[in-house]
């Protein structure tokens, strides 16, 4: 596809922090064509991280969440329709199929469509909770109360949040992870055992290598149950084992998948005419080969503010190094790259104080990096993964070394 037309039409699915980020990129770029940003939440968009923190809390609530005031997309002649879903695409005709019976032409879409939970198969009941919404959070949050207890499925990021949030309003929490240490998927196994001791001097009941056989959800309780015949009971569960990339309709397009859209630099599908973007792309990862699919906020923005770019014909390849926050037990934890669990680890600082820039390195690389406590390393260790160069471990290890000079 050549650049778009300025003055031509844009279908954008989905309202999170990509579709909305691509709609402000396109109007700031000077396109003057018809935006059209279609969601099926009911909400106008909003910071999703959020719905596991302060909202969930109770400390902040939607309208102080909303990534701009409601009154923005109209003023911007961004025509946002929310509490809408897209069913289909034909791609020949460029048309997408709305769920009231709609129909919208466009010169370009982008599929900004995100992901979902992943759910235990055969478990269904009001106790049993979810977390990717906004309307996911008030039944959640009247589980929530002092001395009710929780039981949290995956000590993920979310699951780990939620745990926290939890523990912060008074609540019994048991932490079930399959795998040895909370966060196992993002972090290598030192700092997952730091995560860990975290949870249980907050008071949260943690269990790892946990091998589910299944969830039992009665009228009052529900109750999780291992393969070695433990078990545990509580008032509520939340399940949060992973995120499915909504890649339905990129199918359906005839787009290729592979966990997620494919999409190439400048984040076109297969498909002419066709982007993806946020947490449904699998992008090519420039710096170490090979792709990607990122599950965090600031990279679904990025790729929004890029696909604008590249609409607008002024895209050059993505190769934004990654990184994401998380908020646990009072802690910020940051990480960058793509760190591995058996990545060489490099740890300026403390482990054990949770003071730390723990650098991954792999193949003489610095490939990763997880800090606590030290931001400011966390975007120097982007830099440094993305120059791709060899560092020697003594000069990364030397607290005398200005890692910034390294990276620059
Ligand atoms: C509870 C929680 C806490 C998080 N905390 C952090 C954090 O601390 N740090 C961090 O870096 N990341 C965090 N994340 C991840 C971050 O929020 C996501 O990476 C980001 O929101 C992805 O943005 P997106 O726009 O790609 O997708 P989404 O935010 O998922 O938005 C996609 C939108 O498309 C809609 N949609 C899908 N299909 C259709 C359709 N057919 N028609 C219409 N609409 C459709 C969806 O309903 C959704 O509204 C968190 C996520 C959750 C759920």
């Amino acid at each position: 596809m050549t650049a778009l037309d300025r003055a031509g039409r844009v279908v954008i699915v989905g309202t999170g922090v990509a579709g909305a980020t691509a709609a402000q990129g396109l109007r700031g770029g000077g396109f003057t064509g018809t935006i059209t940003l279609v969601g099926d939440e009911a909400e106008a968009p909003y910071r999703r991280p959020v719905l596991s923190k302060d909202l969930l809390a109770g400390k902040t609530d939607i309208v102080r969440a909303g990534l701009k005031p409601v009154a923005y997309w109209a003023e911007q002649h961004i025509d946002l329709r929310v509490g809408e879903t897209v069913i289909d695409i034909d791609p020949s005709a460029r048309t997408v199929a709305l769920g009231d019976g709609g129909v919208l032409g466009y010169d370009a879409l982008v599929l900004a469509t995100g992901g979902r939970p992943r759910m235990l198969p055969g478990v269904s009941s009001p106790r049993v909770h979810h977390l990717r919404r906004h309307a996911d959070v008030p039944a959640l949050r009247g589980r929530l109360r002092e001395g009710s207890s929780l039981l949290v499925i995956g000590g993920g990021l979310i699951g780990s949040e939620v745990a926290s949030t939890a523990r912060e309003l008074g609540c019994a929490v048991t932490v079930l992870e399959a795998a040895d240490r909370p966060l196992a998927r993002l972090v290598p196994a030192p700092v997952g055992a730091a995560l860990a001791g975290l949870h249980r001097e907050a008071g949260v009941d943690l269990h790892t290598g946990v091998a589910l056989a299944g969830v039992e959800a009665g009228p009052d309780t529900v109750t999780a149950i291992a393969v070695d015949g433990r078990r545990w009971r509580a008032d509520a569960a939340v399940v949060a084992i992973g995120t499915v990339p909504n890649t339905e309709l990129g199918a359906r397009a005839g787009a290729a998948i592979d966990n997620g859209i494919v999409v190439d630099e400048l984040l076109r599908t297969t498909v002419d005419g066709v982007f993806a973007i946020g947490d449904v792309a699998s992008v090519p990862n420039t710096v170490l080969g090979g792709r990607y699919r990122g599950e965090h906020w600031n990279t679904a923005q990025d790729h929004g503010t890029a696909v604008a770019r590249s609409l607008l014909g002024a895209g050059s390849p993505f190769d934004v190094v990654p990184w994401a926050w998380s908020n646990q037990f009072g802690r910020g934890i940051q990480v960058a790259g793509w760190p591995e669990a058996d990545d060489e680890l490099l740890v300026r600082g403390s482990i054990d104080e949770r003071d730390f820039t723990a650098l991954c390195r792999r193949d003489g690389r610095i490939v990763g990096a997880i800090t606590m406590g030290r931001p400011k390393d966390t975007r120097t260790a982007r830099m440094l993964i993305g120059r791709g160069g060899v560092v020697a471990a003594e000069a990364l290890l030397d607290p005398h070394t200005d890692l910034a000079a390294l990276a620059s």
